[in-house]
C-alpha cells in the first residue's frame, strides 16, 4: 500500500536528507504536503518532482515569485501561515516536523492530531509544550519518533518495558567548534568560526545551538518528556567523534549505547522505517579506522547553557519556553552581529529570572492537557520573552 508522508520544513537540512533517503529507499510513497519557509527554488523544485497534494511556502513576501515558478504546473499550492497549519494537520501516515525553532511549534501541533506518526526533528516544540505535545498525538493515534539523533540512539535501545531498572540516560555531545576552550577564550569567537561544526552539516540554528551547548540543554529536555526521565537522572558527556550517539544504563550494571556514523540519515531511515528497518547505502563506520573514541566531562563555567537548561527543565515547562525563546532570540542576535557569543547565556540567563510566568510556572502543570491552550499559553510566554529580551538589547545599547 502506497504509504503517504507529509514533510514539514522541507526545504532545510532534516528534510532535504529525508527527501533523499526517500528516493533511496522509500519503497512505496506519495507526499502528501511539502512545507517550506521562503526558498521559492527549492520548494518549486521539489513540488514539481514529488508532486504533493498539497505544497505551501509559508512567508508571504516570496508568494510571487512562488506562485509565478509553479503556473501552469497543475500543482495546489498556498501560502501564509494558516495555510500551514491546514496543510500540517492534513490526514496522512507520516509526517516529518522538521521546521526550525518555535515557527514549527503551530504546524507540529497540528500533526499532532492527524493520527499519523510523528517523526519529530522540532525539539523547540516539545521543549516548549513538554508532555502535552506526546499526549496529543497519543490520543489520536499516533506515535512520537524521536529524529534527534541522541534520542534515536535512546529510543532503539531503551526497554519500556524495564524503566524501573534504568539508573540513567547518558547524552553524548559533540562539544562543538569551541570544544576544550575557556571561558574567556570564548569571549572574541565569531559567527564564521561558531557556524563551523566539526562534525554535523545542519542549519544554522542548530550549529550555533551546538557552539553554545544550548542545543544539549534543549535535548536534556526533550529527553526528560520523551522519555519520562527526572533531569538528575540525565546526564551529558562530551564525545567528540559522534559516533556513540547515546547511551541508557540499567541498575544492572549494563550500558546500552547505538553507535553509527555521524550522519542524520541514520536516525531519519531509523523513523522512516520503523517499526522495520530500511536497507539503503548507508555510510559504514568503521572502528579500526576510528581508532579513538573520548569522553569527558562538560565544562558548565565556558558553556553555561546546559546548567540554565538543567534549572529551566527542574522549574517546569513555562521556564522551559523562557528558555527557549530567550535562545532563539539571542542566536538570532549574535547571526546578525548584534550581540557577542558569551552574551547568549547571559541574555538567557536575565530572562529567565525576569520572565513573569502567570499561568504554568510550576512542576503541578505538566499536565495532560491535550486542548489547544497548552499551545496558546506557550505562544504568549514566547512573546512576551522576546519582548523582554529586546529590552535588554535596547537598554544594554543606551548603556554603552
Ligand atoms: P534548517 O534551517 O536547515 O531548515 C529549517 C526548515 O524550516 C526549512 O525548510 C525552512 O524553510 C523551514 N522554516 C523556517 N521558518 C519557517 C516558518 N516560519 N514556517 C514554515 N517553515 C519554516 O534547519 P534544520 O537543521 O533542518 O533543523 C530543523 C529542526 O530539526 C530543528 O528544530 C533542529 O533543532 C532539528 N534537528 C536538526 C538536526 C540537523 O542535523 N540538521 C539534528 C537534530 C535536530
Ligand atoms: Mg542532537
Amino acid at each position: 500500500m502506497t504509504r503517504r508522508i507529509s514533510i514539514l520544513g522541507s526545504t532545510g537540512s532534516i528534510g532535504v536528507s529525508t527527501l533523499r533517503l526517500l528516493d533511496e529507499a522509500g519503497g512505496d510513497f506519495a507526499i502528501e504536503a511539502l512545507i517550506g519557509g521562503r526558498n521559492v527554488d527549492l520548494l518549486a523544485e521539489q513540488a514539481l518532482k514529488y508532486r504533493p497534494a498539497v505544497t505551501v511556502l509559508a512567508d508571504p513576501s516570496q508568494w510571487p515569485a512562488f506562485r509565478d515558478r509553479l503556473a501552469g504546473s497543475g500543482l495546489d499550492i498556498a501560502c501564509g501561515e494558516d495555510a500551514v497549519c491546514a496543510a500540517a494537520g492534513r490526514k496522512t501516515d507520516l509526517v516529518m516536523a522538521a521546521i526550525v525553532g518555535i515557527a514549527g511549534l503551530k504546524p507540529t501541533w497540528a500533526a499532532a492530531a492527524t493520527g499519523a506518526t510523528l517523526a519529530l526533528a522540532n525539539k523547540e516544540s516539545l521543549v516548549c509544550c513538554g508532555r502535552a505535545l506526546i499526549d496529543r498525538v497519543e490520543a489520536h493515534g499516533g506515535r512520537v519518533l524521536p529524529v534527534d539523533s541522541e534520542h534515536n540512539a535512546i529510543f532503539q535501545v531503551l526497554d519500556a518495558t524495564q524503566k524501573d531498572k534504568i539508573s540513567r540516560l547518558i547524552l553524548t555531545a559533540s562539544g562543538g567548534p569551541f570544544f576544550g576552550r575557556t571561558r574567556a577564550e570564548l569571549a572574541q569567537v565569531t559567527v564564521e568560526q561558531a557556524l563551523k561544526h566539526p562534525n554535523w552539516s545542519m542549519g544554522a540554528k542548530i550549529t550555533i545551538d551546538s557552539a553554545t551547548l544550548a542545543n544539549k540543554g534543549l535535548e536534556l529536555i526533550e529527553a526528560a518528556y520523551l522519555f519520562d526521565m527526572p533531569g538528575d537522572k540525565i546526564d551529558v558527556v562530551i564525545h567528540p567523534q559522534s559516533v556513540v550517539h547515546s547511551l541508557v544504563e540499567y541498575r544492572d550494571g549494563s550500558s546500552l549505547a547505538q553507535l553509527g556514523p555521524p550522519d542524520m540519515r541514520v536516525p531519519i531511515s531509523y523513523c522512516l522505517g520503523w517499526p522495520d528497518r530500511v536497507v539503503w547505502q548507508a555510510p559504514r563506520l568503521d572502528l579500526v579506522k576510528l581508532a579513538n573514541l573520548s569522553f569527558s566531562a562538560p565544562d558548565e563555567n565556558a558553556f553555561p547553557m546546559l546548567r540554565l537548561a538543567r534549572q529551566a527543565l527542574e522549574a517546569g515547562e513555562g521556564m522551559t519556553t523562557v528558555f527557549n525563546a530567550a535562545n532563539e532570540i539571542c542566536v538570532q542576535a549574535f547571526l546578525d552581529r548584534r550581540i557577542g557569543f558569551l552574551q547568549i547565556a547571559d541574555y538567557v540567563e536575565t530572562a529567565m529570572m525576569r520572565a513573569q510566568l502567570p499561568t504554568i510556572s510550576s512542576k503541578d502543570h505538566i499536565s495532560r492537557d491535550m486542548s489547544g491552550d497548552r499551545m496558546t499559553l506557550v505562544l504568549e510566554i514566547d512573546v512576551q520573552v522576546r519582548s523582554l529580551v529586546q529590552d535588554l538589547f535596547v537598554s544594554a545599547r543606551q548603556h554603552v
